[in-house]
């Protein structure tokens, strides 16, 4: 727990969110600001600031993550038509909150993001 940061004060019960999924390791919740039909956030209960610091850190836990994001996406059936799985990283990855988090979003056809 770190006292400063959004999502561990989430974790810790100390800010609401609407969960939808959790396990021994993970918090999935829906993002208070919805790009798309369903977008959910999912993180590590553990604090760890981004995505690439969570894989050297402890590469379980990064793949445990990854499950719940898979999980979530099972659960808000996303999983016929597909969706889009984004961790940002740092400042210039559009980083705001610096506790790692994958965006499971869906529900809408999202485009190429890359052209
Ligand atoms: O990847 P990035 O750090 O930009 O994403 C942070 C996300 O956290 C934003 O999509 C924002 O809407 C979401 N958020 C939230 N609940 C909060 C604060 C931020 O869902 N209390």
């Amino acid at each position: 727990m770190t006292d400063d940061c959004l999502f561990c004060r989430i974790v810790a019960g100390e800010i609401p969110a609407t969960v939808v999924h959790e396990t021994d390791d993970t918090l999935a919740f829906r993002d208070i600001d919805p790009k798309a039909p369903v977008h959910v956030l999912v993180i590590s209960k553990a604090h760890h600031r981004d995505v690439a610091t969570l894989a050297v850190a402890d590469p379980a836990l990064a793949g445990t993550v990854l499950a719940a994001c898979a999980a979530v996406a099972e659960q808000e059936g996303l999983t016929g038509d597909g969706y889009r799985l984004i961790f940002n990283v740092g400042a210039h990855g559009g980083q705001e909150v610096f506790h790692v988090h994958g965006h499971v979003l869906g529900g809408r056809p999202l485009g190429r993001m890359l052209s």
